[in-house]
């Protein structure tokens, strides 16, 4: 693959120690001394990440994440993760306002523009992730809607961004938009970007929603998307695999 390719695997809360660890190894075992161009990014649930954290110090385009942390560094939040912790096992990107965090926990962007704050003090990479529903997009709303999710959400001073469009009505469902519609999306998100955050040094735009070793290709090529963010077919072995062997 010639362009420069981000590629972040999103395992939510799947996959178990041995799982992981499978996958991680074949993974490095493709990648490793592969000098090409692409930076691949796993975020798994935070139980894994101590024991994951070996696979990620030797190998370069290889990264840990995380798929969430809280906008204060320690303190009295029950069943929240530090930032502090991740980073100390090797986590350098970080997703915030994934829409099942949005909806689940009634994340706002406020909270989000918190979260992507802290990660900008711990020198880490945020990865914003904005989407419309359905319903906002019948409406032909979307733009509106995601315009407001990328100015509330972005603290002032940002300088480097990966902003991931996953459209709610797209993410485990099999129905993706057109390659019209992710290039519509693209463009507006960098306009948007662009015109309202002039400290923005590096931003970057994922796409991510049912994309599998078959579609993915086509995602990628489209010139204002510089990779993708995936779920399910992350956490399947041979689909993963699949897609990497394409992607180096
Ligand atoms: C996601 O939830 O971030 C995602 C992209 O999911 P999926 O690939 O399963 O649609």
């Amino acid at each position: 693959m010639k362009k420069e390719t981000i590629f972040i695997a999103n395992w939510k809360m799947n996959l178990n120690m041995g799982t992981s660890e499978d996958l991680l190894k074949i993974s490095r075992e493709i990648i490793f001394e592969k000098h090409s161009n692409i930076t691949i990014v796993f975020c798994p649930q935070f139980l894994l990440i101590p024991n994951l954290s070996r696979f990620f110090v030797d190998i370069s385009n290889f990264y840990l994440g995380a798929q969430d942390c809280h906008y204060h560094v320690s303190g009295a939040f029950t069943g929240d993760s530090s930032i502090d912790l991740l980073k100390k096992f090797n986590c350098k990107y970080i997703l915030s306002g994934h829409s099942e965090r949005r909806i689940a926990y009634n994340e706002s962007n406020a909270d989000i523009c918190k979260k992507i704050n802290l990660i900008n003090e711990f020198s880490l990479i945020p990865v914003l992730c904005i989407g419309e529903s359905l319903a906002d997009r019948k409406k032909k709303n979307y733009l509106k809607f995601l315009s407001k999710q990328i100015l509330e959400s972005i603290p002032e001073k940002t300088k480097k961004l990966i902003i991931a469009y996953e459209p709610i009505w797209s993410i485990g469902t099999g129905v993706l938009p057109s390659i019209q519609e992710i290039n519509e999306i693209s463009d507006f998100i960098e306009f948007c970007v662009k015109k309202n955050f002039p400290s923005i040094e590096s931003l970057k735009i994922l796409y991510g929603g049912s994309v599998n070793a078959d579609n993915f290709e086509n995602i990628i090529l489209i010139s204002n998307i510089d990779g993708c963010l995936v779920g399910g077919s992350s956490i399947k072995i041979e689909e993963y695999v699949k897609m990497l062997k394409k992607l180096i």
